[in-house]
């Protein structure tokens, strides 16, 4: 039996949760051929301001972020090591130096070039620390450099998998030993630094059991699956134990945070079960995705937040006909957005787009020329799927509705956040 675990970064913060971790592993019955680990906590958030602060010209910034995650990181390595040991403090002071030189050399550099090789640290960091603690506790493991193992083309901040190069490379490793491999990076064969996308460890864990044929993937969470609705922002969500991997492919795309989109395509073809659970309650039964779906039909709630409307209409009075989408679209293509809705009419396209000012801005100066534009922003966009009309009514009432689609399975509602509250929950019986 072969067994993927993806831990994610809160599962490893600091060295408390990274003892949790050890824990948990030594007390498994199952012991995973390859451990898939993210940057701790909010280390790739810190490394994205890190990589602003390196092409922008506030030098003491960029220091202070630096020394921020230094101490970040080496606190951690002395709870768990004291300051005897400086082996693995050794370490960390080596990648921490590299990722400093890494910024005065890209900083003039493309920016996604850049980013790809900056943000992969987080990933070294965390997986350095972890794999020494786990030999440190009797969990024999070997460190393995995902740069020479998970091979890209060179799309960076979005790279494309070379399967069979990767197939070949990740074959080659010890089956003896457990493989402890950074999520999120790869690298092209040449070597070049290249990143998955963010939140992208789920997708490293699936290409990993992918090209091992694993029997199974484990990815392990703060929450015990795979919810209806993001439990955080749903007071009654509840828990999805059987899902097939289509719907959880519908869920992905729709914003569920909880799965990266690209995890489940890999398993599916290799009809790899995924097992959502949670590292803080690791004996509560797990929501299995795989090919059968006894949950599909349950009503599912996304949220997406910080939206924005476009609503584009040519300057000229003519139609919104295929060659005027297909111009739009194309400028949305080359923005790199990802269009969340698309509601529309004879004399207009009305797009909903992440509030992503770097991309946004292009994207806005290419239609100013032919079209005039009407934007709102700070809009939160509701997917259900499988709603019923009074779930729908009862969502939506009290609140105006900016934008919609319908189909016969999911419906979206696009909603001022003012109007939104904190907490939603969803129609029980009598009004949905
Ligand atoms: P990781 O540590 O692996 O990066 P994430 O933070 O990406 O984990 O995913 C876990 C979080 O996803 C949970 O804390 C939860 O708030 C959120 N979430 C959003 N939608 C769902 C859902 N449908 N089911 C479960 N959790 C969800
Ligand atoms: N550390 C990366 C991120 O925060 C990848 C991941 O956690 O999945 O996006
Ligand atoms: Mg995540």
């Amino acid at each position: 039996m072969t067994t993927i675990f993806k831990f994610g970064g809160a599962s490893i913060k600091d060295a408390e949760a990274i003892r949790h971790l050890g824990k948990l592993l030594a007390g498994s019955h199952e012991r995973p051929q390859v451990l898939i680990i993210s940057a701790m906590g909010k280390t790739t958030n810190a490394l994205e301001a890190l990589l602003a602060a390196a092409r922008g010209s506030d030098e003491s910034d960029y220091r202070q972020r630096l020394q921020a995650l230094r101490n970040d990181h080496l606190a951690t390595v002395e709870a768990l090591f004291g300051t005897q040991d400086n082996a693995v403090a050794e370490r960390v002071e080596a990648l921490l130096s590299d990722l400093d030189a890494c910024q005065r050399k890209y900083r003039d550099a493309e920016r996604a070039h850049h980013y790809d090789r900056t943000i992969g640290f987080g990933e070294l960091l965390s997986t350095t620390i972890v794999s020494a603690w786990l030999n440190e506790i009797g969990i024999d493991n070997d460190w393995h450099d995902a740069r020479q193992l998970i091979i890209t083309d060179a799309t960076h901040q979005a790279a494309n998998v070379d399967w069979a190069e990767t197939s070949q490379r990740l074959q080659a490793l010890s089956s003896k030993r457990m493989g402890i491999i950074q999520g999120f990076i790869g690298a092209t064969a040449a070597g070049e630094s290249t990143t998955l996308g963010r939140e992208g460890s789920d997708f490293s864990a699936a290409i990993v059991a992918h090209c091992l044929d694993a029997s199974e993937v484990v990815i392990w969470k703060d929450v015990p699956g795979l919810f209806n609705a993001d439990p955080r922002r749903f007071d009654n969500a509840r828990q999805l134990m059987q899902i097939s991997y289509d719907e959880a492919i519908e869920l992905a795309w729709l914003g569920a945070k909880v799965i990266h989109p690209k995890t489940l395509a890999p398993l599916r073809e290799r009809q790899i079960p995924l097992k959502v659970r949670s590292f803080k309650t690791p004996d509560a039964a797990p929501s299995v995705i795989s090919e059968q779906g006894d949950d599909d039909a349950t009503p599912a709630y996304i949220l997406a937040e910080e939206q924005v409307l476009l609503d584009i209409q040519p300057q000229d009075f003519s139609f919104m006909d295929e060659p005027r989408q297909h111009q739009v679209f194309g400028w949305l293509v080359d923005a790199g957005l990802h269009a969340n809705l698309i509601d529309g009419g004879a004399m207009r396209l009305s797009l909903c787009l992440d509030a992503h000012p770097a991309r946004l801005e292009p994207f806005v100066e290419a239609l100013a020329a032919d079209y005039d534009l009407t934007r709102h922003d700070d809009l939160t966009l509701l997917s259900i799927r499988h709603p019923t009309q009074a779930q729908l009514d009862a969502l939506s009432a009290g609140r105006e509705v900016l934008a919609q689609r319908s189909n016969a399975f999911t419906a979206q509602r696009l909603f001022r956040r003012g109007e939104c509250p904190e907490t939603w929950r969803i129609p029980d019986g009598r009004d949905g």
